[in-house]
């Protein structure tokens, strides 16, 4: 059920989404080289509790997951497209790393993902990260009363599509309130004018996975919960919660 927001709920979900805004910048500051997945874990962690909002992700544990996600973010690096899991990993120079974190406050969630470089990065890497953001910035930008769930599908896919990256199928944005995942989903690809109408109170988390070499094809990790490309090629994510409003998109996982 698509569960449409007031102006007051929109403005808490705001609070929740500046929230994870200030986890993601915090564990991206502490990312450097030889320092540890779990360590920006622990960054955006300490963020969450000193707001007194809880984290989405930590023991959550949808029904296709062999056991309850272990960390407060999703950390992917290179090859790992999402859902990668904070180890004592340490980074190296030139590591693309994803960040995803989601947060509770108030009743309310935020949801959003960043893609970065640690130490020197290779022009290609940074080159995929701005059409990962660009791609993001084409979906909130269709994200308008009026247009159609396809709209914003479409807007993203064709842009990944038009700079040769892959775009996986079945993964995509979704609806975001009281729970971090509701109705609609919002798939990375699809035909203008389809689905689902857009009413002002719709809030939605959009969040392209582009692969950097075009193909689209991605495998599990044995952890059950990485996915990564199949040939190796690296991945970028970038996500953002947004309400459709009469004034047009207004970006709730801003800092
Ligand atoms: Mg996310
Ligand atoms: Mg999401």
């Amino acid at each position: 059920m698509v569960e449409i927001k007031t102006e007051d709920e929109v403005r808490s979900m705001r609070e929740a989404g500046r929230v994870v805004a200030q986890a993601l910048a915090a564990a991206r500051a502490t990312a450097a080289v030889g320092v540890s997945l779990r360590d920006l874990d622990a960054a955006a962690a300490a963020v969450i509790r000193e707001a007194g909002a809880t984290p989405a992700f930590l023991d959550y544990h949808p029904a296709w997951a062999p056991s309850p996600f272990p960390g407060v973010v999703c950390a992917s690096v290179n090859d790992a497209i999402v859902h990668g899991i904070p180890t004592d990993h340490r980074l190296a120079d030139g590591d693309l790393v994803s960040l995803d974190c989601g947060a509770y406050l108030d009743g309310w969630c935020g949801d959003s993902a960043i893609s970065f470089v640690v130490g020197e990065a290779d022009p290609e890497d940074l080159s995929l990260i701005a059409d990962t953001e660009a791609a993001l910035a084409r979906g909130i930008e269709a994200a308008r009363v009026g247009n159609r769930i396809g709209d914003i599908a479409d807007a993203i896919g064709a842009f990944a599509r038009s700079r040769g990256r892959g775009v996986l199928a079945d993964h995509g944005g979704h609806g975001i309130g009281r729970a971090m995942h509701e109705d609609p989903d919002v798939p990375n690809e699809g035909r203008r004018g389809r689905g689902m109408k857009l009413r002002a109170g719709l809030v939605l988390a959009l969040e392209p996975m582009l692969i950097g070499g075009g193909t689209d094809d991605y495998r599990h990790d044995p952890d059950g919960w990485t996915l990564r490309t199949l040939d190796g090629t690296r991945a970028a994510h970038s996500e953002h919660t947004i309400a459709i409003t009469p004034d047009g998109p207004l970006i709730l996982t801003a800092a």
